[in-house]
């Protein structure tokens, strides 16, 4: 019995959720006292980091085609398969839940997505995941001898438990792809928001696109990531992937910064698990308020830049 860790790499590098879900599988291996195996795309270097998160064995191949999820998922399930391997855990990003499923039915498993705990072993493999944005807990019992699991970013947190180990190249040459990538453009610089740490937000009280800079300078000096509300990307002011709430992406980063946003529950749903929440708005009456850690009543186009200057003289000294 093992746990298999699929880690994605990209360009040799791992994003802070491929080594959370080293360390969960790590951590899970260790309470059934099983070992945890670590498949990844990257070269032997890279790949050999992996120990420092847990892992104590690590197969490593290179391919061009991992944008292909059938034959990544055929990789994983036979991966699985000859180590004897019951538990599978991906990262919960779009490819994570993609491969999940397909693996899933390969290997005749239970799969649960977006889990935000260790399994509780004492009430037979049962993990936690966030319902109904945010408003419920569900409690997942896996009954089959099999499992899938995709991780929630920033949910066990990330700490370094081993030393590197000597990655073992895995031969996927057999495995051919069915479909070919013509061409991938990378938003680059910036940590994506499902990963971000510190976000921050603005809406619609921001008056138009054209006023967004002294929103980007507070980012930059913070090194945070951008988001905003629904009708700011409805309407074309940002990119949708910025945008989020209930029906956007749910973060749930250290620090968020909400700048003339009113605070509707459809977005709160999406960032009320942020550990604290800054709120800046004119109004004192707005909803966000409530939520709020701290807040800050004043016209954001005054207050915005005079922080962002705060926070300079502060790195800088
Ligand atoms: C089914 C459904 C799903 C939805 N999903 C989402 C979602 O996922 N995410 C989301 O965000 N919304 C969502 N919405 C929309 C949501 O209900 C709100 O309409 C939206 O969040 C409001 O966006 P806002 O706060 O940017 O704008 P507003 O509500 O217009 O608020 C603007 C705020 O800016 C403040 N302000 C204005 N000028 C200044 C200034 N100079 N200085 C400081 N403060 C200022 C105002 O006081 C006000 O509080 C959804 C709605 C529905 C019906």
């Amino acid at each position: 019995m093992s746990v298999l860790v699929f880690a994605e790499a990209i360009n040799n590098k791992y994003k802070k959720s491929s080594l959370e879900v080293v360390n969960y599988g790590a951590k899970l291996a260790s309470s059934q006292g099983s070992n945890v195996i670590v498949l990844t795309n990257a070269s032997a270097d890279a790949a050999a980091e992996l120990g420092k998160y847990g892992a104590q064995k690590v197969l490593n191949f290179e391919s061009d085609s991992l944008h292909d999820n059938k034959m990544l998922s055929q990789i994983i399930s036979d991966v699985a398969n000859s180590h004897n391997a019951d538990t599978v855990i991906l990262s919960d990003n779009s490819k994570g839940k993609s491969l999940a499923g397909r693996i899933a039915i390969k290997l005749d498993a239970a799969a649960v997505s977006s889990a935000t705990t260790l399994p509780n072993l004492e009430d037979g493999f049962v993990v936690q995941k966030s319902l109904f944005s945010g408003k419920a807990i569900g409690h997942y019992q896996m009954k089959a001898s099999k499992k899938v699991i995709t991780v929630a970013g920033n949910s066990i947190g990330l700490e370094e438990m081993g030393q590197p180990v000597a990655a073992e190249a895995f031969d996927a040459s057999a495995y051919n792809a069915t479909v070919e990538m013509v061409e991938t453009k990378r938003v680059e610089g910036t940590v994506p928001l499902p990963e971000a740490e510190l976000v921050v937000s603005a809406g619609r009280g921001m008056k138009g696109p054209e006023n967004w800079g002294i929103i980007e300078d507070l980012a930059k000096t913070l090194g945070a990531t951008t988001a905003c509300s629904r009708p700011v990307a409805d309407t074309g002011w940002r990119p949708h992937h910025e945008h989020v709430g209930q029906t956007g992406i749910a973060i749930k980063p250290n620090l968020y910064i909400a700048i003339g946003i009113s605070g509707a529950i459809q977005h709160l749903a999406g960032v009320n698990h942020s550990k604290t929440i800054v709120v800046i708005n004119k109004d004192p009456e707005a909803p966000f308020f409530k939520a709020a850690d701290y807040g800050i009543v004043a016209d954001l186009f005054d207050v915005v830049p005079r922080l962002t200057e705060a926070l300079q003289k502060f790195k800088a000294s």
